[in-house]
């Protein structure tokens, strides 16, 4: 019982080893898509050979192949269904192909040895030429089972040495006679083939070793991506709750309501208190990106007032202009200017902008945000006149963790996320960003948006992105 469990495994895991399943699958594909290519060979052969031999017997010996041609398509029907996990079909499948390449090779070499048989002077040039191209065929692409290909590549072996034999038994000719040296070029033209055919399968075997490699490689890469994903996941909820409590502390020890503090320890409790704002900056960003990477960033889409909303996004930032004495200036869009998106994430963008073009400016400097529409487009830019980006180095402003100036000596803060993430929410808003600089004489950050008209008003009209990433 035990043998028997075992051998039936054995055969499982001899179909569901990739490179088998493959191999069976590949065969079928191309024998039949390339039917109709092998048909018009038979039929411009068939019909060449009737116009010099018996066309009764020419055309009849053709209609069975033909008919090993149907029994194949039948076959690929059926191998299409299967799924490669159903070992009992899989053998069957085996047998019919090795069943359908017995017949069809014979009834190839029959209608050619009919030809060969129909000559009556010496030289068997056209059906050696025809047994020959039949091979080199199935050499290029019957390769992928060497069992099945050894199988056919025998039978036209056969039909080979038949057709070199006729003329050595008709006419029993000396050795020095062109009828012997046509069959030595036979067996010359027969080892060729075993060579090519040779040759082929193993490029065939190793292209499936490459895409084994390729594959445990994908699926490496992909479990690496879903560990470190898990990984981010796991630390930033881990470090947001403490951090929390730390901040709310340092806040409360800083207002002093529970009392002043002495001036020596102000300055102190202030970087920390500002540090662990930062860090906390840091965590919501790697976890935004994190749900970015892995599609969970839930989009909920409405329609919004791009004036209200950077009015909204120009006041969560008030308190950081002040600080620095930066005036940001708003200009907004006298038009009717709806358009269609989560208003929190758009906050989120347009405050990363903001940010950006106070942290990048220098005390002189003012930022202007403008409300605009373009046609059917709605632009919001964020100008400043601050330090400006060199060009050709667009790839790290919207990089990940990557600033242009990553130097020790740079003055401002960052993760190098803030641009990535806002570029990922403008991409599901089916907006666009970008920006134009210039060194030293500040940069102009847009986004833009298509404006809402009836058409894409998610309050009247199925809208084109849902609700959910
Ligand atoms: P972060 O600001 O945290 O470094 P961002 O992704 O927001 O990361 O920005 C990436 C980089 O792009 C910044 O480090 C900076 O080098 C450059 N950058 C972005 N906005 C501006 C701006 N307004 N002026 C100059 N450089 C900018």
């Amino acid at each position: 019982m035990k043998a028997l469990k075992r051998s039936w495994t054995t055969r499982a895991d001899w179909f569901s080893s990739d490179g088998r399943e493959q191999s069976i699958k590949d065969y079928i594909f191309l024998a039949n898509h390339l039917v109709w290519k092998r048909q018009a060979s038979f039929l411009a052969a068939a019909i060449l050979a009737a116009l010099y031999f018996d066309p009764i017997s020419i055309f009849t010996y053709y209609a069975f192949v033909v008919f090993t041609e149907l029994l194949d398509g039948l076959l690929g029907r059926k191998a299409k269904a299967w799924d490669g996990q159903d070992s009992i079909l899989g053998r069957r499948i085996l047998k019919r192909i090795a069943f359908n390449t017995a017949l069809s090779a014979i009834a190839i070499s029959v209608f050619i040895i009919n030809i060969a048989v129909q000559q009556t002077a010496t030289g068997h040039f056209t059906p050696l030429f025809f047994l020959f191209s039949a091979s080199v065929f199935a050499a290029m692409y019957n390769n992928q089972m060497i069992g099945i290909l050894l199988l056919r590549l025998s039978v036209y072996a056969f039909a080979f040495l038949y057709i070199a034999l006729i003329d050595l038994f008709r006419f029993a000719p000396p050795i020095t006679s062109p009828i012997w040296l046509e069959f030595f070029t036979v067996i010359f033209v027969l080892y060729f083939i075993a060579d090519i055919s040779m040759k082929f399968y193993i490029d065939h075997q190793e292209r499936l070793e490459q895409m084994k490699l390729i594959k445990a490689e994908n699926k490496r890469t992909k479990d690496a991506l879903e560990v470190k994903s898990r990984f981010l996941a796991t630390v930033s909820h881990e470090l947001r709750t403490p951090l929390t409590s730390i901040i709310g502390s340092l806040e409360l020890i800083n207002s002093a309501k529970l009392g002043s503090l002495p001036e020596s320890l102000k300055p102190i409790f202030g970087i920390a208190a500002r540090n662990g704002q930062r860090l906390a900056a840091l965590i919501e960003d790697l976890l935004d990106l994190q749900k970015i990477e892995a599609g969970e960033m839930v989009f909920h889409f409405k329609a919004i007032d791009a004036n209200e909303l950077v009015y909204e996004a120009v006041e969560s930032t008030s308190g950081y202009a002040s600080k620095i004495g930066i005036h940001v200036t708003t200009i907004p869009c006298p038009e009717d200017c709806q358009i269609t998106g989560d208003r929190g994430r758009l906050i989120q963008a347009m405050s990363n902008l903001l940010s950006n073009a106070l942290k990048f400016s220098d005390e002189s400097g003012a930022v202007t945000v403008r409300v605009e529409t373009l046609g059917a487009r709605i632009r919001i830019s964020v100008q400043d006149e601050g330090l400006g980006i060199p060009e050709g180095a667009k790839e790290c402003v919207f990089g990940k963790f990557s600033q242009v100036d990553s130097s020790d000596v740079r003055k401002v803060g960052g993760t190098g996320l803030g641009l990535n993430i806002t570029e990922q929410i403008v991409k599901r808003h089916n907006g666009t960003i970008d920006y134009v600089s210039e060194l030293g004489v500040g940069s102009v950050f847009f986004m833009e948006f298509d404006r809402l008209t009836e058409e894409n008003d998610p309050r009247t009209a199925a809208q084109p992105f849902a609700n959910a990433a």
